[in-house]
Parts: C-alpha cells; sequence; structure tokens
C-alpha cells in the first residue's frame, strides 16, 4: 500500500493522525486480507479506502515447493513479477526476498541478471513480500529476512534503506537487525555507506572469484570495482562494525584451483573478521557449471592446508529453480 498516499488521502479527509497509525498497523500485522475486514474502522472508511487503495501490493500468480522450500511468483500492480522464497529449515523460518525486478549487473550464474534491469521496487513491494509469507504460514511467522532474492540490494538504495526501517521496527514487522541480511555483488561505495549506518544487520558479499580477470568476465560488476577496492570497501566496513563479513563462494569448475584457493585464501587472510561460504553452485541455463565433488573436495582440502576456516551451505530449492541465483521470471 502507499503509504504516502494513505497518509495523503486522510488528512484531506480531516481525519485524526492516529487512524494513519492504526490503518498501518492493521497492514503490517498481515491479518487482514482487505480492507472490509477492518472492523475498527468505520463502515464508510473501509468503502473509501477499498475504492482507492489496494491493501497489498502483490498477488499470488504461482506458488511452488515441499515442506522446507517454497517459491512463490508474484504480481505487482504494474503487472511486472517477481519471485521470492520461503525456506522453513533450522530454528528460523526465512523469507528471501527480491530487491529489483531483473538485474543489470548481468552475473552470468545467475538467472535474474539474465533478465537485464527491468525497475526498482518500492519499499511497500519489498516488506509486502515477508507480509505475504506470514499470511501464507499463519499462526507461524517469518523469522528472518535475507536480500537474495532478484536484484542488487544496494542499487536500490533509497527504497532498501526505507524498507529495512519497517522491517525493523517494532511497530513494523518487528524483525531484529541480526536476522536480517543483505548480500551484494560488491558496490564498494555503498559497502561503505552500509557500514556507516551503524547497523546489527548482516552483510554478505557475491565474491565467487579472487582472481580479477576470471572475476570480471562472471560478474562484469568488478570491471567497475576491482578486488583491490571491494578488499578496501571490506576491510573498513569489519573495522567500522567488528562484525563479521561474509564471502558467499559459488563453487564451478573454473574456480577451484589450487590456484584459486590460493588466490582466496590471500584475501580471506586480510581479516580475521572475512568467512567463506562456499556454495555449489546452482545450475541456470547458458550458465556455469557446477564443480564436480572431486573439484569441490579438493578445493576445500586446499583451503584447510592454507588454514581457512569456511562453511559449506546445504542447497535447497534447487528442483523449483528457487535456489541462490536461479530466480527469474521470463522462464
Ligand atoms: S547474482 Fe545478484 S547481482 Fe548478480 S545478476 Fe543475479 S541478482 Fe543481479
Amino acid at each position: 500500500m502507499d503509504l504516502v498516499k494513505l497518509k495523503e488521502f486522510l488528512d484531506s479527509q480531516n481525519l485524526p493522525a492516529f487512524r494513519f497509525r492504526q490503518i498501518v498497523k492493521n497492514y503490517y500485522s498481515g491479518r487482514y486480507a482487505n480492507f472490509d475486514q477492518m472492523t475498527d474502522l468505520s463502515l464508510s472508511l473501509r468503502s473509501q479506502l477499498s475504492s482507492q487503495f489496494s491493501l497489498y501490493s502483490v498477488v499470488e500468480e504461482k506458488i511452488i515447493g515441499d515442506q522446507s522450500t517454497q517459491k512463490v511468483l508474484l504480481k505487482l500492480e504494474d503487472n511486472q513479477k517477481i519471485e521470492s522464497v520461503l525456506m522453513n529449515y533450522d530454528d528460523w523460518i526465512t523469507a528471501c526476498v527480491s530487491s529489483q525486478v531483473g538485474c543489470a549487473l548481468n552475473c552470468q550464474f545467475c538467472a535474474t541478471g539474465k533478465m537485464g534491469f527491468i525497475r526498482n521496487l518500492n519499499p511497500e513491494e519489498i516488506i509486502d513480500q515477508i507480509i505475504y509469507w506470514n499470511q501464507k504460514i499463519s499462526p507461524s511467522f517469518v523469522g528472518r529476512v535475507v536480500f537474495m532474492g532478484m536484484g542488487e540490494p544496494f542499487l536500490n538504495w533509497d527504497n532498501l534503506l526505507a524498507a529495512l526501517e519497517i522491517i525493523n521496527s517494532s511497530t513494523g514487522l518487528n524483525i531484529g537487525a541480526r536476522k536480517i541480511s543483505i548480500s551484494t555483488a560488491g558496490v564498494a561505495d555503498k559497502i561503505i555507506e552500509f557500514a556507516n549506518l551503524d547497523t546489527q544487520i548482516n552483510l554478505a558479499i557475491s565474491l565467487h572469484s579472487t582472481n580479477q580477470s576470471f572475476r570480471e568476465t562472471i560478474m562484469p560488476i568488478a570491471k567497475k570495482y576491482n578486488l583491490e577496492e571491494l578488499k578496501k570497501a571490506c576491510l573498513y566496513y569489519v573495522n567500522k562494525t567488528n562484525r563479521q563479513l561474509f564471502f558467499e563462494y559459488a563453487l564451478t569448475d573454473k574456480n577451484t584451483s589450487q590456484n584459486d584457493a590460493q588466490l582466496l585464501a590471500n584475501f580471506i587472510h586480510s581479516h580475521h573478521l572475512f568467512f567463506v561460504n562456499l556454495i555449489p553452485l546452482n545450475p541456470v541455463e547458458d550458465g556455469l557449471d557446477c564443480a564436480t565433488k572431486e573439484q569441490q573436495e579438493k578445493f576445500m582440502n586446499s583451503l584447510d592446508q592454507l588454514g581457512i576456516i569456511y562453511s559449506l551451505r546445504r542447497s535447497f530449492g534447487q528442483k523449483f529453480s528457487a535456489a541462490c541465483g536461479q530466480l527469474a521470471t521470463n522462464k
């Protein structure tokens, strides 16, 4: 729901300020499918709101999945579509949300990148993905949020910050900052700005190679922000925040040699708060190939010998193309 327009409308009706807060509270609670159900409002206000506003900005088009992972295709008011994923394992139910329709960064291993950039999501379209899942799984609710869906969150900066404020606020969705994670492909200047926010929100960097020329071929953004610049921004982040920084490294047949392990170790040894998450690559059409089991084992052995602490992330949702890098709406 467009909250700016709602406020303007309520002001034009000379309604008291608490009405706005009441409607917004109802909206964030996700307990109402439409305005008619808000029986704490007068009948005439409910019908005025119904005729002028949509309570939610996303509509379910198609949902698939199993007990651990569900993926939904959501239609926006301008008929653009996004995907959003719910992961139900470990201690918390996690929503993986999109921040843009498509993405301009064109990473070679990512289905969203192959769509190109269409537009940014506004804050309501971001938080409505979480409200959608809360409604779907009620009385359970989303406990963690990761910005690892479609789009580069740091290239939708203002809307990202506005959405984060609502997600984190006790009068919004009330999800603790430490339960929220943002993943960036490496927009170095925004990493610095993010560090300056002094927030407890987690940050992850899609690294995938520490060989500059190869990284440029799989992640064109590396031409704009090279590894040196990226590392500088990451060092600034950890020194400023004293928080761990996670580097995602998808295991492909092209970045798992002994030399790649050495380059990765050099990078990670730059700071004791740098950590590596290894992820066996989730295949997409015309993308890179996943490293074989043997290549993965060898690479991890090399990292062990080089003293690198890493975690190997399990991948969920591959069979529904709901895993990292597989979201797209033009399939
Ligand atoms: S991996 Fe992220 S940044 Fe790269 S193309 Fe996909 S959505 Fe964009």
